[in-house]
């Protein structure tokens, strides 16, 4: 079955009955996407012609009465029909592709986290924000974001080891210095807008950091002068890690405020105690105009997608990425 995809002008296959949102994700049609419940609106598309299933029409967000409007999660496609997508202020022009990768470095960043850095032959085009898809194995594979900018022959990862966790555990345990790496990518829609001239929001989790600081690095890089609030999330202190980078950062980027939210522990001399949500809250009244890269964990990714979207954020101008998990 095929789905013509607007304004790309690009035809993808799919089995009737997939959901729409899987379908154009597998295909790489740049989307953005938060909550995957129906309730952010941020995946909205249009259906020009064909009929489609709506998943969850009594859960959606009004959609602006806008005709044929549906959220790409909450869709299911049936047949072969004719849909519309945001288009990308700035398209993602990189061609996902598959290298080998060697491993030069598994350093910790803190007590549960490791930055991995890999070498590959020839740099990767991609943009700040983008993922990559690393199979350390056949079975050991996991989407994690670089936290570097493209044009480098190194590519720089930190990962979380979670409690049980099957790959974060083998990075842990087992992956040495000289592995070779397999590396599909770039991937992701959580991209830096470098057209944008507004303030911008950076919110992370945890590991989020690796996206947030390279779409910062990217902001800094392109010489863009937007004033940039990165909130940094934690659920305790044993999980900061990065503020050098962050200090270097505001060093060169006056505009750059950086706030250290924890959840419990927090050290008031120098970091908040709460939620990232509850800081933005009391820090911004309005965030009309803004952009928002949000990374991180699903819940903190749509709790922040809510209170932008009720804060005067336009849907188009928030881009997450939510550490949503992978089956194996
Ligand atoms: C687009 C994207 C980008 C990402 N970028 C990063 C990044 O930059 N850095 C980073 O650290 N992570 C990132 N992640 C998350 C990462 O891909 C992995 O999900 C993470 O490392 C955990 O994988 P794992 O195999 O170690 O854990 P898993 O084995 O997948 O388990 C994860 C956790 O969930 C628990 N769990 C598993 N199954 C269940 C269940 N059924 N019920 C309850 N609990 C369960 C496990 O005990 C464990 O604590 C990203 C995810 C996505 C989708």
């Amino acid at each position: 079955m095929d789905i013509l995809v607007q304004p790309h002008n690009r035809v993808i296959r799919a089995e009737p009955g997939v959901n729409l949102l899987d379908a154009l994700r597998a295909a790489q049609v740049p989307m953005s996407y938060s909550c995957l419940s129906g309730r952010c609106g941020i995946c909205r598309c249009r259906v020009l012609s064909g009929e489609v299933l709506d998943g969850g029409r009594e859960q959606q967000r009004p959609l602006d009465g806008v005709d044929g409007a549906v959220l790409a999660c909450q869709t299911y496609v049936t047949e072969p029909c004719t849909i519309e997508v945001p288009a990308p202020e700035e398209a993602v022009v990189h061609r996902a592709r598959v290298a080998k990768a060697t491993v030069v470095a598994i350093e910790p960043l803190a007590a549960d986290i490791r930055r991995l850095l890999l070498k590959v032959a020839k740099p990767i085009a991609y943009s700040p924000g983008q993922y990559m898809q690393l199979g350390f194995t056949p079975t050991h594979v996991r989407p994690y974001s670089m936290a570097n900018l493209p044009g480098e022959q190194l590519l720089e990862f930190h990962i979380q080891l979670m409690p049980q966790g099957r790959v974060s555990g083998y990075v842990a345990g087992q992956l040495k210095v000289g592995d070779k790496v397999k590396v599909s990518g770039p991937l992701g829609a959580a991209y830096l807008r470098q057209q944008h001239t507004g303030p911008m929001l950076c919110v992370a989790g945890g590991t989020g950091l690796a996206s947030v600081l390279s779409v910062v690095r990217g902001a800094v890089a392109a010489g863009m002068r937007n004033p940039i609030h990165l909130y940094f999330g934690l659920r305790s202190p044993r999980e900061l890690y990065g503020l050098a980078w962050l200090e270097q950062l505001r060093s060169v980027h006056p505009a750059l405020q950086v706030h250290v939210v924890v959840a419990s522990g927090a050290d008031p001399a120098t970091q908040r105690r709460g939620l990232v949500t509850q800081a933005i809250e009391q820090d911004h009244a309005s965030l009309q105009g803004w952009q928002a890269y949000l990374c991180g964990s699903p819940p903190m990714v749509e709790t922040t997608t809510l209170l932008a979207l009720g804060k005067g954020m336009e849907a188009a101008h928030l881009h997450a990425e939510a550490f949503y998990l992978q089956g194996d």
